[in-house]
């Protein structure tokens, strides 16, 4: 028998073994100041995905500093891309950043998201299951609301943009911050919880999964 996958999507490994799979979501100041936080954890929800920690929370500048510490390669990727924004829309990125180099407009941007916290509480979670860290990003969607499909949270309920965020010299309202890799939600969730925080109980899913 042909076992091949007919479809145009890459199966699943056959043995799955990050069946624990942790990753961290934060519902951002502008989701919590929008009142949606109920709707965005329902999507995570419906998945099978177990919250195993969750806490409202206002962070502070360390806390801040830490979680979005980019290093130069982000700098100069987001700065490049913000000043081809400047071209398309004929601004002068001196006016806005001061300098045209790349690398220190994406420095400024770093600072932008520090700024963030203090506009309100951030939502923390952690959940938990099978690829846990891919499945949320893929729900999670584009960085760039404006860019997101219909179907991702930030394309549902996002409509900010690069350009947007840039003229008002602040961090791009994407409402949710999901790690990116199984290493960075490590140390991510790190960052954010206790391991006394992390709570293990079984959800009804598991006992249907076998696992
Ligand atoms: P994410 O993993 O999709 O959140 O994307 P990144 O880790 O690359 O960026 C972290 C956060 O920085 C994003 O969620 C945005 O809030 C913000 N950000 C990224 N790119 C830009 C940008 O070009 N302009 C502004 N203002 N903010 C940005």
């Amino acid at each position: 028998m042909n076992k091949q996958n007919s479809g145009n999507t890459k199966p699943a490994k056959f043995i799955n073994t990050n069946l624990k799979q942790r990753t961290l979501i934060l519902l951002k100041p502008d989701a919590v100041k929008r009142g949606i936080t109920g709707e965005i954890i329902d999507r995570f929800e419906q998945t099978g995905l177990k919250i195993v920690g969750a806490k409202l929370i206002k962070a502070d500048r360390g806390v801040a500093q830490k979680h979005y510490k980019k290093d130069a390669a982000w700098h100069k990727k987001v700065g490049e891309y913000n000043l081809k924004d400047c071209e398309d829309l004929d601004v002068d990125p001196m006016e806005i950043f001061g300098t045209t180099d790349p690398t220190e407009i994406g420095s400024q941007v770093n600072e932008w998201l520090f700024s963030m916290f203090d506009e309100g509480p951030v939502f923390a979670f952690v959940f938990e299951g099978p690829n846990a860290v891919k499945k949320v990003r893929t729900l999670v969607g584009s960085t760039y609301p404006d860019a997101a499909p219909p179907g991702t949270i930030r394309g549902d309920y996002g409509l900010d943009s690069a350009v947007m965020s840039m003229q008002k010299k602040r961090a791009l309202l994407n409402l949710i911050h999901a790690s990116g890799t199984v290493e960075e939600a490590q140390e991510e969730i790190s960052i954010w919880f206790s391991s006394e925080e992390l709570l293990d109980y079984r959800r009804a899913d598991e006992d249907v999964y076998h696992y």
